[in-house]
């Protein structure tokens, strides 16, 4: 394992010939090691016989501690596992926990397609992505091997990732016959079927969950004889209790795996699955209840290292905390979280249209946004670049300054004499105390807006037009 671009500069050609992009070796070094490139990047590694032994060896050391497994195909193809560390300081978490919500093979033609739908065209707009649903785990509940082939074939028409589950290894392979080219993971092997199972990953070539519930040593042997007879993309499912001392051994398993994987113990790492859908069967009757005591497991698999999930409930109330939190804990802390800095049109503002500024934090900005559009307030924005830092901290930082104003308009090419008739600009009122400096600055009048985007239509009312 290498850790520093010293030591991955090493299998480099050393030619700083910029045909990665990069103007030094060096520099393409750090971009491998902090993720953010690939050795195959680099042309002369990949075309150079020469250099294929460095090649290889430098894919091997860069591989990360937890297998990277890709579900599914195209676009919606999802990727879980990756991870080089337990916690997201020391790094940062790479591909965040994947959402799959249960089918079954019972369901009618109509009712089926419709649920799959709804997570396919789930969408939630949040600090400028759109936050989605990632599949559908289709569950054979009939343990007829035709009626999941045909809820399979439905699912698979959709074309979001799946997972097939069932214990009955006739029942998967008819799933897997009619999804063969969809790259499902199968749903599991365990002690009593393994062998078959295991027979159906290899046939297929698709990533396969071995299952031992509360069992350490039974789940690293499964995964141990799959590695052993060629199967590389392997889940573990440790079990996924939904209360009581079954859930606190739950998820002391989960950090033993994790813990073992990333100090090196190879056997074992692999990505780990969470079932919070197992709230379901907790004897809750109350199905809101139920739902919430799912989001409160899927909360705990989250944040301790659940790197895939299978849950039940599609109701808002369950879905928005559960890819929120997700969203959050897998933001990079190294990258903060900022939109470009640039003039943003709020509506088709003209020249009489009000400008106003506030940095190009991510959260500051779509805040302040969304408090202008959904109030039908047709204005000019400028994103500041503060480093990705909220108005108040930056203010006070020094990263927002009336001369990081004054260049950010003159980047924009917005000019505040020419491209509107009042030569105004509202500043956020907590950055009040520029307001002297950047009429200097900018030559314009400057107001103070509220402290708080959320007060802004009620300022508009009292102040503008100027
Ligand atoms: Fe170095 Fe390869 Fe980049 Fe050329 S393409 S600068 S050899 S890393």
């Amino acid at each position: 394992k290498i850790n520093s671009p010293l030591e991955a500069y090493k299998y480099l050609p050393q030619t700083n010939c910029g045909e990665c992009g990069e103007a030094t070796c060096m520099a393409f070094a750090s971009k491998l090691i902090d993720r953010s490139g690939k050795p195959t990047q680099c042309p002369p590694l990949v075309k150079e016989k020469k250099f294929a032994k460095k090649l290889a060896e430098l894919e091997r050391l860069l591989a990360p501690e937890i297998r990277e497994i890709t579900i599914g195909v195209g676009d919606r193809a999802v990727k879980i596992g990756g991870d080089d560390v337990l916690y997201r300081h020391k790094l940062t978490f790479f591909n965040k926990t994947k959402m799959f919500y249960d089918v079954t093979d019972t369901m009618d033609e109509a009712a089926l397609l419709e649920r799959t739908k709804k997570v396919a065209d789930f969408r939630k707009f949040y600090v400028g992505r759109n936050l989605l649903l990632d599949g559908v785990a289709i569950r054979s509940v009939s343990n007829d091997p035709e009626k999941f082939a045909a809820a399979v074939k439905k699912v698979s028409e959709v074309g979001i990732p799946m997972i097939l589950c069932s214990f009955n290894p006739a029942v998967l392979k008819a799933g897997l016959e009619v999804a063969k080219d969809k790259n499902p993971l199968i749903y599991a092997a365990n002690k009593d079927n393994w062998k078959e199972v295991g027979e159906l990953a290899l046939e297929y070539n698709v990533p396969v969950v071995v299952s031992a519930f509360n069992d350490l040593d039974g789940l690293k042997t499964l995964a141990k004889t799959f590695a052993e007879a060629g199967i590389k993309d392997i889940v573990l499912d440790p079990g996924t209790y939904p209360s009581g001392q079954g859930l606190k051994d739950s998820f002391t398993n989960f950090l033993k795996i994790r813990r073992a994987g990333i100090m090196g113990d190879t056997e074992i790492a692999y990505p780990i699955m969470a079932l919070p859908i197992t709230a379901w069967m907790a004897g809750i009757s109350d199905p809101v209840s139920a739902a919430y005591w799912e989001t409160a497991m899927a909360a705990i698999f989250t944040i301790r290292y659940g790197d895939i999930m299978i849950l039940h409930s599609l109701e808002p109330y369950a879905t928005l905390p559960e890819v929120h939190l997700a969203e959050t804990i897998y933001t990079d802390p190294r990258t903060p979280v900022a939109v470009d800095s640039k003039m943003y049109k709020v509506g088709e503002p003209d020249e009489n249209s009000p400008v106003l500024f506030t940095t190009n934090f991510a959260l500051t900005y779509y805040t302040v946004e969304s408090d202008l559009s959904s109030n039908g307030i047709t204005c000019w924005l400028l994103a500041v670049d503060t480093d990705g830092i909220g108005v108040e901290a930056a203010a006070a930082g020094g990263q927002l300054t009336a001369d990081k104003v004054k260049d950010a308009f003159e980047k924009s090419g917005f000019d505040l004499k020419k491209d509107v008739t009042h030569n105004t600009v509202i500043i956020p009122g907590l950055a009040a105390r520029l307001q002297g400096d950047l009429e200097d600055k900018l030559g314009a009048r400057v107001l103070v807006g509220p402290m708080d985007s959320g007060r802004l239509p009620g300022w508009f009312e009292k102040n503008w037009p100027p």
